[in-house]
């Protein structure tokens, strides 16, 4: 393994970019980084504040105020643990369109770049290796067909307890790609420079031999 490395994993949601990034990380000895949990503190602080992110200037003073860290893979917004919080279907609502703001986006990316300046990590999202880290060591884009993601999230659901409607979760899954790639402001799209992975007959980890695959191909 190189001294510092950095690995972006773009996709779109549901194609268990989370789940694959964590056990890369580990396997490399980086730090992982969720930056959708990032986005998803923004939409809790928007809510719990009354901002309305239409509003320029009062977005803006709530972002100056605000700080988003990872610490043992708990996620803090302004140094409270709110990991459970932002998994709400009503602040995963919020945080698709607001992560359609510039002011938003720049706010992240400007947090997310210092944490890769410090230490290895593998980072997930959907602009990771087109404007987060252009030069990232290693690109991957991870996808799976719309019925395969939502066949998971249903089955994670369920493993949990709570009910789930596979229809409903597919049309979930495909109106949220439709918005992340089709925004205005960096909208998801696969880096020229990114490895595609179709996980739709893949388990995690064959994604993750695919991966380290291409690592270990280029650091020997
Ligand atoms: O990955 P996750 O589903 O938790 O992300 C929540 C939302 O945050 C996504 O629907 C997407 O709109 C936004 N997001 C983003 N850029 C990222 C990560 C997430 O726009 N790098």
């Amino acid at each position: 393994m190189r001294q510092k490395t950095i690995v972006a994993i773009d996709g779109p949601a549901g194609a268990g970019k989370s789940t694959v990034a964590k056990a890369l990380a580990k396997r490399i000895g980086a730090d992982y980084i969720d930056t959708g949990a990032m986005y998803r503190a923004v939409a809790l602080k928007l809510v719990r504040t009354g901002t309305d992110y239409n509003d320029p200037e009062a977005l803006q003073a709530m972002l100056d105020g605000m700080d988003v860290d990872f610490s043992d893979g708990h996620t803090l917004l302004d140094g409270e643990d709110v990991s459970h919080l932002i998994r709400t279907p009503e602040i995963s609502a919020v945080a698709s369109p607001s992560s359609g703001i510039p002011a938003v986006r720049y706010k992240l990316t400007a947090l997310q770049q210092a944490m890769g300046a410090r230490k290895s990590i593998v980072m997930d999202g959907r602009d990771i290796g087109t404007v987060v880290f252009p030069d990232a060591d290693f690109k991957f884009f991870l996808t799976a067909s719309p019925e395969e993601r939502a066949r998971r999230r249903t089955e994670e659901m369920r493993a949990k307890g709570e009910k789930a409607d596979f229809e409903q979760i597919k049309a979930d899954i495909i109106q949220r790609d439709y918005q992340d790639s089709h925004r205005d402001f960096r909208p998801l799209r696969k880096a020229d420079d990114a490895v595609e992975i179709d996980s739709t007959d893949m388990d995690i980890d064959g994604v993750v031999d695919t991966m380290m695959a291409f690592i270990d191909a280029r650091d020997r």
